[in-house]
């Protein structure tokens, strides 16, 4: 006989909706499209505060803001069927 072994459940897989940024929802917690950290990374103000970091904040959140409405226009347009 076989031990019994907890049962996985799997969730379908989602990679967060930052370009480049390679973290998968059964691995960080999500927020909608984003990972936690991208997700902090944008809404948190305590991040470092490089011109650097700056750019890639305005273009992550550009991107994300696209994403998110895409992803809306998507489920808009499900709902119409
Ligand atoms: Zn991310």
């Amino acid at each position: 006989m076989s031990k019994p072994r907890t049962r996985r459940r799997r969730k379908p897989l989602l990679r967060c909706a930052i370009k480049g940024c390679l973290n998968l929802n059964d691995e960080v917690k999500f927020v909608g499209p984003l990972c936690t950290p991208c997700y902090w990374f944008l809404t948190t103000e305590r991040v470092n505060r490089s011109q650097a970091s700056r750019n890639f904040r305005e273009w992550a959140i550009k991107y994300a803001l696209a994403e998110l409405q895409r992803q809306m226009f998507v489920t808009l347009v499900r709902k119409m069927r």
